[in-house]
């Protein structure tokens, strides 16, 4: 059941952007700036993040870093170090790989087309449409959950936001209905509408300009609407982490494989099948290490780190260890530990242990 006609896209579009002439909010400082690269740096930040979380970390990478050129000659180490905390560490690996691509290869210009854009790394439809339209004003309509969530609650599409024909006639309709005049301000209205009025568990249906013509409200079906075909279902994971101490200093090592925590630092890890026993954990210790002469100090409690597809159990055994371990660790002294940047399930760990990194 659908309600798209011509006459019900033109109202929506107006009706959308008369809502937003109330309801603008600017007091997020990446609202209503046409700056591309800090446009692109929010948008980066709030792919996984909700707004308050992402704004101290916006507000530090636009003082650490005011140019795209400040943060193409920035040091990788550092920059993790200011994303530590935030998660899904990929996005600043590719924002540092872009600004050195735009520094080098556009002359620190950013891009101002939405092709040259999407070819940023970390930077797919949604993000290059919303800096596309908020930075150059060009007609390219965001979709993200938002944008499904309104589309298919107003117009009473039942299409599965999460299969490929979902996406692609809900990318159709709302090309169609973003104001080619002012894209920007119908970007950020639909989304906005989206988080405010329409939102996931209770749309404020009773004063919403819709009411009268929105599909999902007159057939009593918000809270069935977007569907989804797909349960995502999370893989659990068991880590032991193996905390080196040589006289008092931490072991630490950088992650270069890819994957989760790629680039931040950790400790020796052991990756098992299933929770594991304290014998057995003895015995993946004594295998870890073996030929060094080391004595367990004691084994935390466990933790829990959830990430969008995984669960992850985490151990740590604190362990004294003789002698020179393995070249590629880093011996730290504890003071020194805040310089690297640590997964924050590591940082639990240190919280727990009185040490602030
Ligand atoms: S009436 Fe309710 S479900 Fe429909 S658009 Fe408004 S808030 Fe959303």
């Amino acid at each position: 059941m659908g309600n798209n006609t011509n006459d019900t896209k033109i109202f929506f579009r107006e009706e959308l952007l008369k809502w937003n002439a109330f309801h603008n909010d600017r007091s997020l400082p990446w609202k209503g700036i046409d700056n591309p690269y800090f446009i692109w740096l929010s948008e980066i930040i709030l792919q996984q993040t909700r707004a308050e979380q992402g704004l101290p970390y916006y507000l530090k990478f636009t003082e650490h870093y005011p140019t795209v050129n400040d943060l193409a000659n920035a040091e990788e180490d550092e920059v993790m170090k200011l994303w530590q905390g935030l998660g899904y560490y990929s996005r600043a690996r590719n924002l540092h790989a872009a600004a050195k691509y735009i520094a080098s290869e556009k002359a620190g210009e950013f891009p101002d087309t939405y092709d040259e854009i999407i070819k940023l790394k970390g930077v797919g439809p949604y993000t290059a449409a919303a800096i596309a339209s908020f930075a150059f004003k060009l007609p390219h309509a965001v979709v993200d959950g938002n944008v499904y969530r309104v589309l298919s609650r107003f117009f009473g599409i039942e299409q599965a936001i999460d299969s490929t024909k979902g996406k692609k006639e809900f990318a159709v309709l709302a090309q169609e209905l973003i104001d080619k005049d002012e894209p920007a301000s119908y970007n950020q209205a639909i989304m906005d509408f989206g988080a405010k009025q329409c939102s996931p568990a209770k749309p404020n249906c009773m004063y919403c300009p819709f009411v009268h013509r929105c599909s999902a409200f007159m057939e009593g079906k918000t809270a069935i609407l977007p569907f989804k075909e797909k349960k995502i279902k999370k893989k659990e994971r068991f880590f032991v982490y193996v905390v080196l101490k040589e006289e008092g200093q931490f072991l630490i090592k950088k992650r270069l494989e890819p994957g989760i925590w790629q680039n931040l630092y950790d400790f020796s890890l052991i990756e098992t099948e299933k929770h594991c026993e304290e014998a057995e954990l003895n015995q993946l210790l004594n295998n870890r290490l073996e030929g060094y002469e080391f004595e367990t100090v004691k084994c935390s409690k466990a933790y829990i780190h959830i990430l969008t597809h995984q669960k992850i159990h985490v151990r740590f055994l604190t362990v004294d260890i003789k002698g020179q371990y393995k070249q590629d660790y880093r011996k730290v002294e504890t003071e020194n530990l805040k310089r690297y940047a640590f997964p924050k399930v590591i940082i639990n760990f240190f919280e727990d242990e009185g040490i602030n990194v």
